[in-house]
């Protein structure tokens, strides 16, 4: 038998720990699956990652000397006094911004490890190739992403242009491929045994940094939310590629969770927006395209407004509502009080459904993890495809800062940047009417015929200010 004090010296406590911990991560994100039980998910896998970093620093081995005591206590004091006041203060609608950079510093961390190993065991063939070949993997992709996140991040957050930023002609590609041939060359180089290993370490992380940053500038704002994804899944099989040159299982198994999910999550999202994966990674969609101004024209019709009055009229007197969120309602966090329009409608025997689009707002789940928020209840939301043939028999559509999710250019318009993206075709119902600010354009940049339907009118407003005008104007009926 194996007494207590073995167990903890050897691995087998680590390994213990190890399956406790990704146990928990998976059973934790089976939870993420459905809005009743994400946070209980998120809870569970919170302690299941916890479990892993307290497993790796018992190992046996790792508290060796004060300086590496000194550097993982600052360490872990940099990491919380960063991540959770971030955490808590991030708002919904900046969600993907704060996942870009976590990932960011995720696949930065799997870069550093593989060059810190590298520096430590400096002469040829300490290692097998094998685990060379997956390090310097790990020290490319995990540069990528690094890199790659911060511009997204800097173009989510407003910092950067979120227009795509290209140079011209085919010369981005050439570039693009110089900088990938220069980094897989040092890495065969690096594995063929060469002495100057610095000068090829260093080779690697420059041009792979360069290589992230090359790729994602030419990538539209709109476009970002489904390369973080893809960042976020090269960051996983960075991560799981280091795990097996070091030999570590919980490295492996999150890698590929992480790997996994994310490839899964940019393939849903890039089939929502009808695009594919490499064309929204060649980039160039989502440039800022002027909309006109309030009240303005376009060809096929003039902007008609309406009044909060006027609107809780033909919302009273309807049979059937549907409302349809998008980014807008986000922004407003309008969501409590469209339900409270929603109830004050139930009450005089309007039936009331919801329309969430795959991709409204910046994060799949957005639309319904706010609307969750103000306790609507889950049998009124439906989905795309089960609303859709519901709008020719709707009376009134309420889009609620929703735009490119209800642009019928993408069923009309074959010149249109997002001409096959499914829609919301809100257009079908009796009447429409839009609640937003301006006639600005959405996340894609683009004019929205929607608006100049002659059955269209348009609240300009605050969403949250205009739904509660309504729903005070519908009380007084
Ligand atoms: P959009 O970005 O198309 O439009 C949002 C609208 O909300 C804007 O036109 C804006 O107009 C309005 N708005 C902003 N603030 C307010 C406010 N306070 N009150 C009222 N209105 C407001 O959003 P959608 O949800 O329609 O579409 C989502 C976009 O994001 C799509 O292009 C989609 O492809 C993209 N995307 C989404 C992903 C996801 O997972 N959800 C992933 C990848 C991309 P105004 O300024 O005039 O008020």
């Amino acid at each position: 038998m194996v007494s207590g004090t073995v167990f903890f010296q050897t691995t087998y406590f680590t390994d213990a720990a190890y399956i406790v911990a990704f146990s928990l991560l998976i059973y934790g994100m089976g939870g993420l699956t459905g809005p009743r039980t994400a946070v209980r998910g998120n809870k569970i896998a919170a302690v299941g990652m916890a479990i892993a970093v307290a497993a790796t620093l018992l190992t046996p081995g790792v508290w060796h000397g004060t300086s590496t005591v000194i550097l993982i206590i600052v360490g872990v004091v940099i990491g919380t006094a960063i991540g959770v006041p971030a955490a808590l203060r991030v708002r919904m609608t900046a969600m993907p911004q704060m996942v870009a950079i976590f990932n960011g510093v995720g696949g930065g961390a799997v870069a550093l490890i593989a060059w810190v190993e590298f520096r430590h065991h400096f002469e040829p063939g300490y290692f097998p190739l094998r685990t060379e070949i997956f390090e310097l993997f790990g020290a490319i992709v995990g540069s990528v992403s690094f890199w790659g996140s911060n511009i997204a991040f800097g173009k989510l957050q407003e910092v950067l242009p979120g227009r795509p930023i290209k140079l011209p002609g085919s010369s981005q590609t050439f570039l693009n491929i110089g900088l990938f041939v220069v980094a897989v060359v040092s890495a065969v180089v690096l594995c063929a045994g060469v002495h100057s290993q610095a000068l090829f370490i260093l080779g690697i992380l420059v041009a792979s940094a360069a290589l992230g940053n090359m790729v994602v500038l030419p990538i539209g704002g709109a476009d970002m939310p489904v390369v973080i994804s893809l960042l976020n899944a090269f960051t996983g099989l960075s991560a799981a590629a280091t795990g097996v040159a070091l030999n570590n299982t919980v490295m492996i198994v999150a890698g590929m969770i992480v790997g996994a999910s994310g490839t899964i999550l940019t393939n849903l999202m890039a089939r929502a927006m009808n695009r594919s994966v490499p064309a929204i990674v060649a980039g160039g969609f989502g440039g800022a395209v002027a909309a006109p101004a309030a009240g303005g024209e376009r060809a096929g019709g003039a902007v008609r407004s309406t009044s909060p009055a006027d609107v809780a009229i033909q919302l009273a007197y309807a049979r059937q509502v549907v409302i349809a969120p998008g980014y807008g309602m986000a922004v407003a966090q309008a969501q409590h009080a469209v339900r409270e329009l929603e109830r004050a409608l139930e009450s005089r025997g309007v039936v009331v459904k919801y329309a969430i689009h795959p991709v409204a707002g910046r994060m799949p789940g957005h639309m319904n993890v706010l609307l969750a928020e103000a306790d609507v209840p889950y049998d009124l939301l439906r989905e795309m495809d089960d609303i859709n043939p519901e709008f020719s028999r709707t009376d009134v559509t309420l889009v609620i800062g929703a735009n490119d999710v209800t642009n019928p250019a993408a069923k009309n318009e074959p010149g249109s940047p997002i001409y096959g993206m499914p829609i919301l075709e809100v257009d079908k119902s009796a009447s429409v009417i839009v609640l937003k600010r301006s006639m600005a354009s959405g996340f894609a940049g683009i004019d929205n015929p929607l608006f100049y339907d002659p059955k269209t009118a348009m609240l300009f407003g605050d969403a949250k200010a205009s739904v509660a005008e309504i729903t005070a104007e519908v009380q007084a009926l």
